[in-house]
């Protein structure tokens, strides 16, 4: 395990490619700014190192008889342990290792037995598994428009939940957008005060503030081993064993069963029930390592790095003309390292363009698979996002900073224009890294329209 201190550059742990060389188009070559950490984390240097240990063990699992099928069926439970022990499950919740935090909704979105209530202001996996109709009465969903403040919104949640009954509230941890979060004891008290159960999308939370589902009380987690710095394939879903037991499997298939017959099928209880097909034991053991690594971590060094990055961010936009900072709840506390912003009236897209090929800063821009809260917060024409973690040299920030500066005084130097719907460099002479031609293979892939996701 890497010790918890501060390394060189800044970074509160060693991640793979930390210092990844990527081009400019004047023709220099720039230690990559990654401030994308919202979208997917890269991994932690003690993940990549776990793999690599445990790949020469790696064999079938649950059904081979074999000493390294047995020694992977163990690792694969153990790390489920460590998984649920990292969110501090209960001891008699169960934890399902999934794909990512979109799979773990919609896992359970087959097994809520009632009414759920959902916030308008939710990334879309945590939004479209309950409102999605699929004939199926019980999936239905209220969609309650949040207020201005965190106290209007948990005022507006106790009026709708004295109308339910509902069996679930949903909601995010922490928002991919600003950040920010309702406090989950006050809606947990509330929810279960009206006799409704509480889900937290921690895809956002997780990676970035130590959770608890003993001490909060909230009944379940999702979240993604991608963003928790183990992009290896595999997420959780973690929480109350009942629903997971009798709700209908998530995947129909071998290993989820007990016994089957041509006219009738035996399903396991959870989590087997839901984990069909063959585990992904690599991905939950970089999982569990990751867990691992944040977890040992001496208490508040993450909320401490990660709060000073997002305080100079601020700081620092606020010193840039026409830069308005996105703001779901002013009066919401200790929110992550998540910022987004709009630059004037510039175009998100032309922007996030230029501080990539001018200054090899990676932001996200669009509307960040959460068109509800943009639309709530006026902004039609998407935004830009820069997002922290572990691995942020202060540096990253700064040069965003400097970055911005430079477009509002001067403007870019190069020449863009949109291609198939994407902003780039008109004859972009970046050729890049490493053999691969990022660039080719971004137009072979097409980027998507200039309003993305
Ligand atoms: N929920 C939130 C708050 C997110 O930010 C994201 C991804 O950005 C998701 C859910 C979906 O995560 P995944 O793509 O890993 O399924």
């Amino acid at each position: 395990m890497s010790a918890p201190t501060l390394s060189r550059t800044g970074a509160l742990l060693p991640v793979v490619g930390g210092d990844t060389p990527v081009p400019l188009v004047d023709g220099r070559t720039v230690p990559y700014a990654n401030l994308d950490y919202a979208a997917s984390a890269p991994a932690l240097t003690a993940v990549a190192d776990r793999v690599n240990e445990v790949l020469p063990l790696y064999a079938s699992v649950h059904r081979g008889a074999g000493y390294l099928s047995q020694v992977s069926t163990a690792l694969y439970e153990t790390s489920r342990r460590t998984i649920a022990d990292f969110v501090r499950a209960r001891e008699d919740d169960v934890a399902v290792i999934v794909r990512n935090t979109t799979d773990a909704l919609n896992l359970l979105a087959g097994c809520v037995p009632g009414r759920v209530l959902v916030l308008d202001c939710e990334h879309h996996a945590n939004l479209l598994p309950w409102v999605h109709s699929v004939g199926d009465d019980r999936r239905r969903a209220t969609v309650l428009t949040s207020a201005d403040t965190v106290a209007g919104t948990l005022d507006l949640l106790r009026a709708e939940l004295a109308r339910g009954p509902y069996a679930l509230v949903t909601l995010t941890g922490a928002s991919n957008v600003t950040g920010e979060s309702l406090p989950l004891d006050r809606v947990v008290d509330l929810a279960h005060a009206a006799g409704a159960r509480v889900l937290v999308d921690g895809a956002q939370l997780v990676p970035h503030r130590r959770f608890s589902l003993a001490d909060t009380g909230v009944d379940y987690v999702a979240f993604s081993g991608h963003k928790t710095y183990a992009p290896f394939g595999a997420g959780a879903l973690i929480g109350r064993r009942d629903w997971l037991d009798s709700g209908t499997p998530y995947l129909a298939g071998g290993g989820a069963v007990r016994d089957v017959r041509t006219d009738r099928t035996l399903w396991q209880p959870a989590p087997a029930r839901h984990e069909a097909g063959s585990p992904n034991v690599l991905g939950a053991v970089a999982l569990a390592a990751a867990c691992q690594e944040l977890a040992a971590l001496p208490d508040g060094a993450l909320v401490e790095h990660e709060e000073a990055l997002r305080r100079r961010l601020l700081d620092g936009l606020s010193t840039i003309p026409g830069v308005r900072v996105l703001r779901l709840w002013p009066d919401s506390t200790d929110p992550i390292g998540v910022v987004a912003f709009t630059v004037g009236d510039d175009d998100p897209g032309l922007v996030a363009a230029y501080l990539s090929a001018e200054w090899g800063i990676g932001v996200r821009d669009g509307r960040f698979c959460a068109h509800p809260l943009l639309a709530r917060l006026g902004v039609t024409g998407g935004a830009l996002r820069a997002s922290v973690g572990v691995g942020t040299p202060v540096e990253a920030v700064d040069r965003l900073i400097e970055a911005l500066r430079v477009w509002t005084e001067r403007g870019p130097r190069a020449e863009y224009d949109v291609r198939d719907g994407c902003w780039t460099v008109v004859d972009d002479p970046r050729s890049g890294v490493d053999g691969i031609d990022a660039l080719a293979a971004t137009a072979a892939a097409g980027c998507g329209p200039v309003v993305g996701e």
